[in-house]
């Protein structure tokens, strides 16, 4: 009988991956995610963040090694509704006419029927708040909105992995606060690709610096993000949050 306690969420061993033009884009990565953690992964812009993601949901094919979500090997090209990726660009993963049936489309792949998807629907489009968004066509909603309702698209899947890539990209101040909010307040198991620092800061348990493909370092993020010569040494900037305020803000 397989041991509960000793399932991990997620669990990727030893990946290489390659683009047909482009070698070595993942190199050796390999990491365990416990049920609920959040994880962050930061890095400079081509570390392999994106590639990473597009492998483990099973878009990508890799090289070699392996990912499994709760023991079940992902596989490339199959529909797998326990991990749900929230894409970079939302125009790569919205393409209904209307809000609502974008929302619909993971839960319909899923086999539900009408009435559980209709009931999906109304509940990722309230945990994110845009109920009121739902009738209305997808490319007239600004950057932000589509982000929203991409999320409102993963989380109606009801995943057990929900992997966010740069969520917070395109959002004003009140839709930010809101989505830290919803992670803080997330159960799942989440990754989350970012350059905004103090998001992972404020959501994650765990971060993990990626840089040439390669994990540089790993562990409780504001002791990662708080060392200034690694942050520095792998383009990223400790966050302003952790730099100690010698001077008291004027009033
Ligand atoms: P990140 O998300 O960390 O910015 P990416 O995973 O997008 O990094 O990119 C990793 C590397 O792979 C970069 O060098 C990028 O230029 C390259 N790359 C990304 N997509 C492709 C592709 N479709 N074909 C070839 N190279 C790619």
């Amino acid at each position: 009988m397989m041991n509960k306690l000793n399932t991990q969420a997620l669990k990727i061993a030893g990946l290489n991956f390659s683009y047909p033009n482009n070698p070595s884009v993942l190199r050796d990565i390999s990491m365990e995610v416990s049920p609920g953690e959040r994880v962050g992964i930061i890095g400079p812009n081509g570390a392999g963040k994106s590639t990473l993601f597009l492998v483990v949901c099973g878009i990508l094919k890799p090289d070699s090694g392996q990912v499994l979500v709760f023991s079940r090997p992902v596989i490339q090209g199959r529909f797998n509704p326990d991990v749900a990726l929230v894409f970079q660009r939302s125009d790569d993963q919205l393409f209904c006419p209307s809000v609502r049936e974008d929302v619909a489309f993971g839960p319909e792949n899923m086999g539900l029927d009408s009435k559980e998807v209709e009931a999906r629907v109304e509940e990722a489009l309230s945990i994110v708040n845009a109920l009121e968004l739902s009738s209305r066509p997808v490319h007239h909603l600004s950057e932000g909105e589509k982000r929203i309702v991409s999320i409102a698209g993963a989380l109606a899947m009801n995943p057990k992995v929900i992997i966010y890539d740069e969520p917070s990209a395109s959002l004003d101040i009140r839709s930010r606060r809101r989505l830290i909010s919803i992670l803080q307040k997330s159960e799942k198991t989440i990754l989350i690709a970012s350059h905004d620092l103090e998001l992972i800061l404020e959501v994650c348990t765990r971060v993990v610096i990626i840089n040439s493909g390669k994990i540089i370092a790993q562990g409780i993020p504001a002791e990662v993000m708080g060392d200034e010569e690694l942050m520095l040494a792998n383009g990223q900037e400790k966050p302003h949050s952790l730099v100690p305020h010698v001077l008291e803000h004027k009033h």
